[in-house]
């Protein structure tokens, strides 16, 4: 039997459980996994996991430039499991269904001008071959119809790996990390779309930046949220 033959005979798998699926993931782990914005208290600024619905203390003591995160799911198994297959395993299959699943539980109210996601350095895109923030955003703007742009806003620094670093350190590395190369004047409210959001230094950066150049508001919408 040549391989392309036992390719076609085979049904494909779902990559949590190996039921087999039409999809990536069967209907029964995409159901099971933790979903976070609708089901977990957060902070109304960064969606900071919270006791009850309110303000962070980090957000408290200094309100972000961005007005909103919307994080769909935790950074727990096997959403953690599934970001590192999409992101260090070449697996665009996972990236592009975790953004349908993005589109399905955003709340698109009040409805913005455009989306960005947060870019890579020329040199890790590079190495990567692909920006998994821009491979979300793709298949939200196919569902909802806004616009996207991946060319607007650089990364000028090729930073040290966030994961590697203090809190403090995050913020220090990533000073004039970002740029932005041409806003039209329409763009006033601009969404930012990242993969994992941990401190939230990096969207923060980059929301200034945004403000910088006119935007009235900038909300981030992330995969999930540590
Ligand atoms: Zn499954
Ligand atoms: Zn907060």
């Amino acid at each position: 039997m040549n391989r392309y033959f036992h390719q076609f005979i085979l049904p494909q798998s779902c990559f949590l459980c190996g039921d087999s699926s039409t999809q990536t993931l069967c209907t029964a782990c995409l159901a099971d996994l933790p979903y976070h914005n609708h089901n977990i208290a957060s902070c109304i600024y960064c969606a900071e996991t919270l006791e009850t619905e309110g303000v962070c203390s980090k957000c408290q003591t200094q309100s972000p430039p961005y007005t909103k995160t919307q994080a769909i799911f935790s950074y727990i198994y096997p959403i953690d499991k599934l970001i590192i297959a999409a992101k260090f395993d070449q697996n665009l299959a996972v990236l592009n269904l975790l953004g349908k699943v993005m589109a399905q539980h955003l709340i698109i109210e009040p409805r913005p001008d455009i989306l960005i996601p947060v870019p890579l350095h020329a040199k890790r895109l590079r190495q990567r071959g692909y920006n998994q923030s821009l491979e979300l955003a793709k298949p939200i703007t196919k569902q909802t119809g806004i616009p996207l742009d991946y060319k607007a806003c650089k990364r000028i620094k090729n930073t040290r790996p966030q994961s590697s670093l203090s809190a403090k350190q995050r913020q220090n590395n990533l000073v004039g990390a970002f740029s932005v190369r041409r806003f039209p004047q329409h763009w006033q409210h601009i969404v930012l779309i990242d993969d994992v959001m941990t401190t939230g230094t990096t969207v923060t950066e980059l929301a200034k930046v945004c403000l910088e150049a006119g935007v009235q508001r900038v909300d981030v919408w992330c995969c999930a949220r540590r």
